[in-house]
């Protein structure tokens, strides 16, 4: 007896932003240097003293905190004289877009399917850096600034799902953490693909390895969207 569900046609992909749409770069650098210089400025320390001391408040906060991902929070905590909107333009310059994204989005969007973003960053560090791909997703999701959830769990997908009336068959996420973007999605039956980077086009294919890809222009590749294109 064939117990195989019937692979539902795909109508929604989902995509993670940080180290996926865009390089970890820009968020680093307002975390981990916009800050600290503000306040090394504000305080008259050295550079060093102020990034051991931002970074010690940083992890007495802790990432299972909502606070850690508000940018807001920590320029009011450390009594900083810079803007939010001051402290991204400063690092615009470090915002990249991987190279093939922009491509990928199009074909995908042009097959018809409908593109949204399901990620765990603060819907101010989205806007702001994916602002140039914004035409092609039809809604963002951020888990910390619209869930109050500090990590993409299965519940934060279902309710996407639910939000935009379709199954989680009927929905395919990418991203690049194991647990948050891949894990957790299958966890309530939708499709996902893990991205890694870093792993080499070249390297022998094995059979369980079919959900990991290392780049998004492979996703093109994958028969699960066939459905649409061959029809
Ligand atoms: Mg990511």
């Amino acid at each position: 007896m064939n117990e195989m569900k019937k692979q539902l046609p795909i109508k929604i992909i989902s995509f993670d932003v940080d180290g996926t749409l865009v390089s970890q770069r820009f968020t680093d650098c307002v975390w981990l240097q916009g800050i600290p210089e503000a306040y090394a400025a504000k305080e008259g320390l050295s550079s060093e003293q102020a990034f051991e001391f931002v970074k010690s408040e940083y992890d007495k906060i802790g990432e299972n905190r909502i606070e850690w991902y508000k940018i807001d929070y920590w320029l009011r905590k450390f009594g900083l004289g810079i803007t939010r909107e001051e402290l991204f333009r400063k690092y615009e310059g470090e915002i990249k877009i991987y190279e093939e994204v922009e491509s990928v989005l199009k074909v995908l969007k042009e097959e018809g399917y409908k593109l949204i973003v399901s990620s765990n960053a603060a819907t101010e560090f989205l806007d702001f850096q994916i602002h140039s791909l914004k035409k092609f997703f039809s809604r963002i999701f951020s888990a910390t600034s619209d869930c109050g959830e500090v990590k993409k769990s299965d519940g934060f997908y279902a309710r996407i799902c639910g939000i935009l009336d379709v199954q989680p068959q009927e929905v395919v996420h990418i991203g690049d953490h194991w647990i948050f973007d891949f894990v957790n999605p299958r966890k309530i039956g939708m499709n996902a693909y893990y991205l890694d980077r870093k792993r080499g086009r070249n390297r022998k294919e094995k059979k369980e390895d079919e959900f990991i890809i290392s780049d998004l222009s492979e996703i093109l590749d994958k028969k699960i969207f066939y459905h649409r294109r061959y029809l």
